[in-house]
């Protein structure tokens, strides 16, 4: 027993504690959006998530249990609670998603672990096998600043600069709540390479065939990795810069995957172009804070904002449920992204963004918006949820 109240502690764009009963009543929430929109013909199936405890890997967690009924493992990397330090949060997400699933009679279960090392992902296929559970649907949503290569144990550290040019943006200051800018230098040859080490689709092709060696990708099925393009005025951060590089090689073996997967189970392997969305993944990207409080409000206006689990809602009902058939771009990806895309939210956004002062900040974008998407990623400011009362810190996930 460790009751305590729990008050969140935030510097810039991390927080280092969480709020146990404010992370399962998000889950609880994004669990009643997603069944609400259960699917009656769902068959159930086999789905692996990778990256489940958080953001759209939690959302598609979810959205795989609870709208399609499917049998789901989610693997994450998360931090128990300590003597001195509550959890994280996807680790209380994760316990409340495991504890909704069981009462309501679902199969699921999960494996907390480094999932870029050999161990996990031979655990994982282990289990499977014994479970006799080949997977219809593959989900991959790993984010991460760090890597630890199998092969030999080297450490790798992705970094978030432009290529090829400084770049110097605006960016809002979160712990002084203004605008600042930054100024980043180039990345090295090596930071690229490094940053596509870490976040581009080494480690996906390592599962994928992984999976298919022991047989348990199962007849047709679907594998889909999540990306991001966004609009021209985050590109030197964003999608030319090394994230974007990462991203270009994650895209690039996905549509080798996906021949690889054709002609050796009938199956698909697809990118996602998913839409900017507070995350503590998105979060630590230099000026996107700023474009995510000003494309908020711009969405919300012409009532197209959705959060993770909306979209991945949508993205399994209109393309990778099964017997789905998505729409593709010439890039052969998903493009979940079209409500933040359309011409008309970025003409807005553009205007907003070219104009905006720390006087005008508080007109044009939406920062205690952010701020609160921010802190509830984290379990505090959840409906419901009082926090100035003790509440149990020392969870269990299963
Ligand atoms: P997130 O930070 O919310 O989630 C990251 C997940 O990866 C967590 O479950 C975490 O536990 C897990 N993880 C990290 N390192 C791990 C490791 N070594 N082993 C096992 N699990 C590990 O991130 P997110 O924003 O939801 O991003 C998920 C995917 O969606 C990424 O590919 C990201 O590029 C993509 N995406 C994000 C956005 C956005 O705006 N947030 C937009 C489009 C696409």
């Amino acid at each position: 027993m460790a009751l305590e109240v729990v008050s969140p502690r935030v510097r810039g764009f991390i927080c280092t504690n969480a709020h146990p009963a404010g992370c399962a009543a998000s889950v609880a929430e994004q669990v009643r959006r997603a069944r609400a929109d259960a699917v009656a013909a769902a068959k159930g199936g086999s789905a692996l998530i990778v990256g489940a405890s958080t953001g759209y890997g939690l959302a598609s967690w979810i959205t795989a249990a609870f709208a399609w009924r499917m049998k789901t493992l989610g693997v994450f990397l998360e931090r128990p609670p300590g003597d001195k330090r509550t959890a994280t949060a996807g680790y209380y997400n994760a316990a409340a998603f495991l504890r909704l699933a069981r009462e309501s009679g679902l199969s699921a279960a999960a494996v907390n672990g480094d999932a870029f090392s050999n161990a996990v992902r031979n655990g994982v296929v282990d289990r499977l096998k014994q479970e006799k559970s080949p997977l219809d649907l593959f989900i991959y949503s790993l984010a991460s600043p760090v890597r630890v290569h199998p092969d030999d144990g080297r450490t790798i550290r992705s970094a978030l600069k432009p290529v090829g040019h400084s770049y110097t943006t605006r960016t809002i200051d979160l712990d002084r709540g203004g605008l600042s800018e930054v100024t980043l230098d180039p990345a090295s040859d090596q930071e690229v390479a490094d940053t596509v080490a870490v976040m581009g689709g080494d480690d996906l092709n390592r599962w994928v065939e992984t999976l298919l060696a022991a047989g348990l990708l199962a007849k047709g099925a679907r594998v889909v990795a999540y990306s991001y393009i966004g609009p021209m005025i985050t590109w030197p951060i964003y999608r030319t810069g090394t994230i974007g590089l990462a991203k270009a090689d994650l895209e690039k073996t996905v549509r080798s995957l996906d021949g690889r997967l054709a002609a050796a189970v009938g199956g698909r392997a697809w990118t996602s172009v998913n839409a900017a969305v507070v995350t503590q993944a998105s979060a630590a990207i230099p000026g996107v804070p700023l474009y995510l409080s000003i494309i908020a409000p711009v969405l919300a206006e012409k009532q197209l904002l959705e959060r993770p689990i909306d979209q991945i809602l949508r993205l399994f009902r209109s393309y990778v449920g099964p017997g789905r058939e998505p729409a593709l771009d010439r890039e052969k990806r998903i493009r979940m992204d079209d409500r933040e895309m359309r011409d008309d939210v970025q003409a807005a956004v553009g205007e907003r963004w070219r104009s905006v002062t720390g006087e005008t900040l508080g007109k044009l974008a939406d920062l205690p918006g952010f701020q609160r998407e921010f802190r509830r990623l984290f379990g505090f400011g959840v409906a419901g949820v009082d926090e100035s009362q003790p509440v149990e810190t020392d969870v269990q996930l299963g």
